[in-house]
Parts: C-alpha cells; structure tokens; sequence
C-alpha cells in the first residue's frame, strides 16, 4: 500500500498544481473525479432556496451548554492509530455553501462538528463529537449514571477525562445501556474498572434481551453487513466535499477497542421504575423499535426525558442500507406516543444517544409530535398506496413526507431515506415481490445483461446515449442503460467509468448521508477497484464470550458449504461442563443442525470441552484438533468427522466483489491510494 500512498500524494500535489489556487479540500480528492454539473448545482441550488434555514433553533440547542472541548481533536487508540479525528470535518466549519453537498446535509454536518462538554441542566452532562453516539454522564448521589459509553474505550475514556477536568473526579457508579447497537456499549471498558464490578460497587442497566441481541444481530448475515458498510458509511472515501461529509448521526464511528460486560440488571417490564444511586428512574421498554432490544428513561425529579435513540435529530432508519431486520415503523410511533403522554406532559429537557437535546415542554412535545408523526406517516401512507396497487419497484418515487413536517427540521432524513424506508415497510408487510410475474423468477443481472446490451445495439450505442442522458442530467435516466452494459462488459472502462461519472453526481444530489456515500462508494470501487487488505475489525474476546454456543454453532452451519458436504452424514453429542450445558448436532442432507439440551444415544462423536476452551475456537486461537491432541477436550467415538467437517468450512472474505470488474488484478487498483482499517459494526 505504500507505493499506492505515493502515487496518490503524487497525484494530488499534480492536481493541486493544476487547480491553481484551489485548497486541498477544494480540488477532489480522485483523479478521475468530478466537480459538480450545472444540473447538480441547480438542483441544490432548489433545495437551498425552500429549506427553513430561518428555523435556527437547532444550533441554539446545539449550543446551549457548552463547558470546553479538548485541545486536540484527535483521540488515539491504545493500537496507535487515530480511533477518532474530527480534524478532517473541519471542512464543513465554513460559511461556505458547497456545490457537492446538499444543503440539508451539510447543515446536518455543520451541527455535527459539535465537539466537547455540554451541560443538559444542572446534574445532567454530555460529551458529544467524540464517537459516533453521545456520552451522557447523570450525577447520582455518590458518583455517575453513565448512559451509554460509546463504541470504543478509547473515546469513553477521554470523554470520562473531559468530566474529570471540568465537573470533578467522581466514581462511575451505574452504567445505562439503552439499545443493543455496539456505538452506545463498545466503550464500556473505558469507564468501569472490572473489579468494582466484581465487587458489586457499579452497576450495568439494560433492556430486556440486551445480551441477546447485542451480540446476534451482526453474525448471522456479518460479513454481508461489513461489506456494505463500504456503501452506507462510505468507508473508503475521504473526507472532503466529494466525498465523506458526515454520517447524518454524526461524522463517523470511533475506531478502537470494542468490549462488552454483560448488564447486572435487567428492566423485564414493559415499564419499571426504582432508584439508581439514589435518583429515581422510570425505564420504558421499547423493543422492535430503532433496536430489538431498546428503552427510554424518565427522571421525574430532573422533569428529563432520556429517548435513547428513539427520538434524535433526524428520521432513523426502518430500513438500514448495510442491512438488517426491517423494523416497525408503526410500533416505533407508539413507543414514541407512549412517551409523549407518560412523560412528555411534564417534561422540561429531552436528551438523546445523538445530536443534542431539546429544552421547554413546548419543544419537547413538539419534536416528539413530530417523530411519532413521521413514523406513523411512512408506516400509513406507504400502506395506503400499497392497497391501491403500488409496488415495492415504484413506492419510492410516490410516498413523500407530509409538507408541514418538511417546513421544520425536526424530522429531516439524515439516517434513514424516504426512498429506502419506504420501500422496507413495503417489505415488512409483503416481502419483496411485487407481484408481477416477470418479477418472480428474474435472470441473474449478469445473465440479463448480455441480452440488453445486444438488442440496444451494443455498447457504442449505449454509450452514446449514456452521455447524451448524462450531459442533459437525466442521471438515473442514465444509470439504467449504463448499469447493464458494466454487467454485459465487466472490463469496459470507458463503460465504467461514464458510470461512475453518473453515480458522483447522484450522490452529489443526495440529502441522505446513506444515499450519498453509496453512490459516491460505487463510483469510487468503479474507478479504482475494491483495495485489497480490507480488514474488518474483528469482535473482541468479550462479544466472543458474549455468543451463546448455539449461535456459534448455526454460524457454523452458515459457513459450511453445504455442496462439499453431499456424502456425510454424522451425530456429534457436545458437553460444556462448565455451564452445564449440552448440544445434540447433526449433518444431514448436507445441512448442520443443532438442539441444545438433547444428546443422541448413539452419537458417531462425543465431545466434553469447558465452554471457556470452547471460545479459544470460536475465536480460531486453537482449533478442535489440538485441544483434543493435549487433552483440554475429551471425546469418544469417530474424531475424523471433525477433521471431514473442517473440510466443508469456507473463511468469508470481506471484500467480495458488488459490481462487476472492480476486483482482481487491474492497473486501476495499483493507483489505489486509500487503506481500510478498523471497519466498527455500528448496526444503525
Ligand atoms: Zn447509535
């Protein structure tokens, strides 16, 4: 990578030379790159000139409260590298409209450079901008209520430091993990010292399920997840107008050490209230909202209302484009109503796991109004068009959100999309199918092209008529045609890169950070490769210990390639005597099964491993065979199913190809001057 680097800075400084007087952040960051077109300017330009921008209340609240913000912008991680750098946002402090940012978007990101301590009220504190999520520090009687630490320790601790300097040195006391997603508990180990916990001297509070779920949602389907990070997050860009201009939640996820202790207390009840350090508190669960596993808080005696990630600034995802479980946008607005009548009536400040709180009971129950609006408004309206005919194919291009919320800022779409929710509640009710026939059984995009591209006539053609579509911008109008000609020609450069010409403009257009940094991300792999060594971070030795050994086991099913495992057929009967549980497993039409609290009476294998000996696989430190061959793991009957199973066992590579001629040796990706590291699994 290092000669990559070179060549990039050779490019760069070349570019830089050329543009003249332009800054680095003005010239775009790839050589094949393109400032925006005049269509795209008009467009912003449209949006610029019916946006509230008179509406300022937003960065008063951001504002308000502010105590001091480190010197340095840059937290390290323990490994040496930059675990967060809000350094290279501060493009976007400027007064500056940028023609390649939409102007929703970048006021989002505006009020996103939000970096430091800031007082909620009196007792209640925030350090915001060090990390994807917000880290809230409730003042009990004897020390902090910590509500959510972050993803990284890294940032949970320097954000702990900045309350140290300013506020005073007091213990943390209690820990309150609102939702499942790793941003708001991967920093844990930053704040809380294991042996106070031990020692019973702190407490963790979570939601029913946490454990569950924290640890569940991203393996299954994992690898898949990570790689469309590179879509949704926009990994692979830089920083700049051109490219990564925040994330809507925030600018980015923190990239450090990612732990998890498991929560010494459940909220089970739909609603529970007792004291934590001597405040008293009034949990709601939420689940099958933004998390499965979710719960706001109420703290009378402080008239603060906690939403977790329930009610932020902006709409949330219903459907998240690095992929998860569609979520419930009508329940969503209940648990928001439920809120808004339990706690709402009376409250005075509401805070949030993102962006910043909201002061007054008028506002308050404004923005909750709102956002149990809009839940309810994408979950109705799509499904009002959905019983008039529309289709999952077309609902994107019908449903909009009602006028009166789009004059206000209070429900803009910096996380989740109109286009992409809309399309997901579709799929929460039906499923994808839109139930035209020629719809049912579709070709493989690569099958279908080569037939397109003939009866337009072949590429020339198309590629005339992708310019011309291109230079009048008919941009999506565009990517119809251009997109099957790079599946027919998968080494067509000038295919590729007329495409990716196309993309960078979409993206350009986009108010949804999601939208931008997918287009911007395709038009990127499409111009110079997917990079090789792509790492995802990798879940430490505390998720590890945190998956139940089914899930490890349906994993293995998952990992197993089924067509290399035709011919077998076996029982294996597995004990962990040290918490006492036991599994039947069975291969069977090439399929890997498992039941916990069965064993067969005729088992081919039977294995007797301690669960703690078991993590050293799960974690591959050690494999099967060697703690059978010096005893940590005792068997009987056939050992060489294992050996036959570990045969069947495919390693997921995370950088598998998404569009077509972007991986395998190319000149293009020797030019490649971006390294990926430390991808987080935020699961937003
Ligand atoms: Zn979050």
């Amino acid at each position: 990578m290092k000669l990559a680097r070179l060549i990039f800075i050779v490019a760069a400084v070349a570019l830089m030379g050329a543009a003249g007087t332009l800054s680095a952040q003005e010239a775009h960051f790839h050589p094949k790159g393109n400032p925006p077109t005049e269509h795209t300017i008009k467009i912003l330009e449209e949006a610029r000139a019916v946006l509230p921008f008179h509406d300022t209340r937003d960065f008063e609240e951001n504002e308000r409260g502010f105590i001091a913000a480190p010197d340095s912008m840059i937290i390290k991680a323990d490994a040496g590298h930059n675990a967060w750098d809000m350094e290279r946002y501060q493009f976007l402090d400027t007064d500056k409209q940028f023609d390649s940012i939409h102007p929703s978007l970048q006021r989002q990101s505006t009020l996103n450079l939000a970096f430091g301590l800031y007082e909620v009220i009196p007792g209640i504190y925030q350090v915001r901008g060090f990390d994807l999520a917000n880290i809230t520090f409730v003042k009990g009687k004897t020390g902090w209520i910590v509500f959510d630490p972050l993803t990284a320790a890294e940032t949970a601790r320097a954000g702990k430091e900045l309350v140290d300097e300013h506020l005073g040195e007091f213990p943390v006391v209690a820990v309150v993990y609102s939702h499942s997603h790793g941003d708001h508990w991967g920093g844990v180990r930053g704040i809380v010292d294991e042996a106070d916990l031990r020692s019973g001297k702190i407490e963790i509070i979570a939601p029913r399920d946490f454990m569950e779920f924290a640890v569940s949602e991203n393996v299954y389907a994992g690898n898949a997840m990570t790689r469309r990070l590179f879509y949704q997050y926009g990994v692979l860009l830089p920083a700049s107008p051109y490219g990564h201009a925040g994330q809507g939640l925030a600018q980015n996820v923190a990239a450090g050490n990612l732990g998890l202790i498991a929560p010494t207390r459940i909220v089970e009840d739909s609603i529970e209230e007792f004291e934590v350090d001597g405040i008293h508190m009034i949990f709601q669960n939420t689940p099958g909202t933004e998390a499965p596993s979710e719960m706001n808080t109420y703290i009378p005696s402080m008239k603060a209302l906690w939403m977790a990630e329930n009610v932020v600034g902006s709409v949330h995802n219903i459907y998240t484009l690095r992929g998860a479980r569609v979520r419930d946008s009508l329940r969503w607005s209940k648990y928001i109503n439920e809120a808004l009548y339990a706690y709402g009536q009376e409250a005075e400040v509401m805070f949030a796991s993102h962006h910043w709180p909201r002061w007054g009971n008028d506002r308050v129950q404004e923005v909750l109004r709102d956002q149990r609006d809009i839940y309810a408004h994408m979950n109705n309206q799509v499904l009002h068009y959905v019983n008039q005919g529309v289709t999952i194919n077309e609902i994107h291009n019908i449903y909009d959100s009602p006028p009166s919320l789009d004059e206000g800022w209070t429900t803009g779409f910096y996380h989740g999309s109109r286009e992409n929710n809309s399309r997901g509640i579709v799929n929460f009710y039906l499923g994808h199918w839109d139930a035209n026939p020629a719809t049912l059984i579709p070709l493989s995009p690569r099958d279908s092209a080569p037939l397109y591209v003939e009866m337009m006539g072949g590429s020339k053609k198309i590629l005339k008529k992708g310019q011309e579509l291109y230079d009048k911008g008919k941009y999506l109008h565009a990517v119809e045609i251009l997109d099957k000609l790079v599946f027919a020609e998968p080494k067509n450069g000038a295919a590729k890169d007329l495409l990716a010409d196309t993309y960078e403009q979409i993206g350009y257009q986009q108010e949804n950070p999601g939208l931008r940094n997918a287009f911007l991300a395709g038009a990127f792999e499409l111009r110079s490769g997917i990079p090789e060594g792509a790492s995802p971070k990798t879940s430490g030795p505390d998720v590890i210990r945190a998956m139940t050994t089914d899930l490890f086991l349906d994993f293995l099913g998952i990992r197993m390639d089924s067509r290399k495992a035709e011919d077998m057929s076996f029982t294996i009967n597995l004990v962990t005597p040290d918490n006492g549980e036991k599994y039947l497993i069975e291969l069977s039409n090439a399929t890997l099964t498992n039941i916990e609290g069965y064993q067969a009476d005729d088992a081919d294998l039977s294995i007797t491993i301690d669960r703690a000996d078991l993590e050293q696989v799960m974690t591959g430190v050690k494999s099967f065979a060697d703690q059978i061959a010096d005893g940590t793991a005792k068997t009987e009957g056939d050992v060489g199913i294992l050996s036959r199973l570990a045969s069947t066992m495919v390693e997921f590579e995370i950088g598998f190809e998404i569009l077509p001629g972007t991986k395998g040796p190319s000149e293009q990706k020797e030019s490649n001057p971006f390294e990926v590291t430390d991808l987080a699994s935020p699961a937003e």
